[in-house]
């Protein structure tokens, strides 16, 4: 029986749900660009998304996705030849260095395989080896959206400071800013990236570069930076085209705006908080299928795992049948395994991720989790029994 007609449910990695408050300041005529209420929206607006990432310092909005992002980031602190220090911990690490590689970068990557954080003591060891400090940056994913692992930032800061090594921080934070706390300069954070399609709510297409006084410096003291990615004129515009160095993606701002009301009228901190309870229901219904049946966790341990996105491994045939099974029956679309092959799955379709991130609550948690739960049966997948009871046990407890 087909039970998908209805409104339909994305919970992919991003994009994310888009609130209908997003959509509706989206939907209307084309503005001025020149004056009136875009250019006086877009001023106030810098601070309510500069405290989202916990910084008062500056930031540079692109008419971009994440990768845009990436390379804005990096294109405003590395000279071809320099080095950086990338600790990977599943594929968005590996494609944060390649970035970097294609700007001609001398890149050092420890691969921390694809179900672990990044190990504090390794790169302690990779960064006293670096006696001269030839390393100028350490970029690290908060989380890895591939693995489902969220890493230590704010350890990382205190190891570089503790051995005195002055590489700039960089955080991808496109899959944990406004779901997984994060305060960049609490943390000591020189640059972070991030993107609209996430947790802040809004279709892709903005990408974010939040800078540091340090991160700034490293700036001045480039030969040249490529006209289209120097943050400077976007950070401090004197005209109101060199916000965006064009013309303005006029539309998305009216949705950005949109959601960042949203998040201050919630509270960042509870947005936090929801997001954490909702992934700890998500992984008691997990562990419930677990107990008895092929269905595990990435991560095992849940210190280590995103608030924002779980990638879960089911094998060959399951994983791909359930993706498709709560697709077609039952209107919930869940996210591909991203980089997770293995023996005799080339392309990980054994693994599967749930997206929870950003417009979420309690009933499309349980909606979501109840057709993975029915797709189980009707696939006649073991798994243990119980799994919405655990997590309507987390939600009732918090
Ligand atoms: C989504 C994502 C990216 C890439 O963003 P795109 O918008 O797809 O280019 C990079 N890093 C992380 C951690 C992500 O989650």
């Amino acid at each position: 029986m087909n039970l998908s007609y209805g409104r339909p449910y994305l919970a992919i990695p991003g994009p994310s749900v888009m609130p209908d408050e997003v959509l509706r300041a989206m939907h209307r005529a084309s503005p001025n660009i020149y004056e009136g209420a875009l250019i006086d929206m877009v001023a106030g607006m810098m601070p309510d998304l500069k405290r989202v990432a916990g910084t008062v310092h500056d930031a540079a909005i692109y008419i971009s996705n994440g990768h845009g992002a990436w390379e804005a980031a990096l294109s405003n602190v590395l000279a071809p030849g320099d080095r950086i220090l990338v600790p990977a911990t599943g594929r968005f690490g590996h494609g944060w260095a390649e970035m970097a590689d294609g700007l001609g970068a001398d890149t050092q990557l420890i691969d921390f395989g694809r179900n672990r954080p990044f190990d504090l003591n390794r790169i302690e060891e990779a960064l006293r080896a670096d006696k001269d400090h030839r390393i100028k940056a350490v970029l690290a994913s908060h989380v890895d959206t591939s693995s489902g692992v969220r890493n230590d930032i704010a350890g990382l800061r205190k190891l570089l400071d503790q051995i005195g090594h002055p590489a700039l921080l960089m955080a991808d934070c496109i899959a944990s800013l406004a779901c997984d706390r994060f305060e960049m300069d609490a943390w000591g954070v020189d640059v972070t990236v991030a993107a609209s399609q996430k947790g802040l709510m809004t279709p892709p297409g903005l990408g974010f570069v939040f800078f540091g006084p340090r991160a700034a410096e490293a700036r001045a003291g480039l030969d040249r930076v490529s006209r289209y990615w120097d943050w400077t004129p976007r950070a401090n515009p004197e005209m109101f085209y060199q916000y965006f160095g064009g013309t303005a993606p006029t539309h998305h701002l009216f949705g950005l705006r949109a959601a960042l009301d949203m998040i201050h009228a919630e509270g960042i901190d509870h947005v936090w908080r929801r997001h954490d309870v909702l992934a700890r229901a998500i992984w008691a219904a997990a562990d419930t299928w677990a107990s008895d049946g092929p269905l595990r966790l990435n991560v095992a341990d849940p210190d280590h795992r995103a608030r924002s996105v779980t990638s879960l491994r089911l094998g060959l045939p399951y994983g791909a049948q359930l993706r498709d099974w709560v697709e077609t029956n039952a209107g919930v679309t869940l996210g591909i395994g991203l980089g997770m092959s293995e023996d005799g799955d080339p392309q990980g379709r054994g693994f599967f991720r749930i997206g929870h991130m950003g417009h979420l609550n309690a009933h499309m948690v349980l909606g979501m989790l109840g057709s993975i739960d029915t797709a189980f049966k009707a696939l006649n997948v073991p798994h243990g029994r119980g799994a919405l009871d655990a997590a309507a046990t987390v939600m009732a407890q918090d």
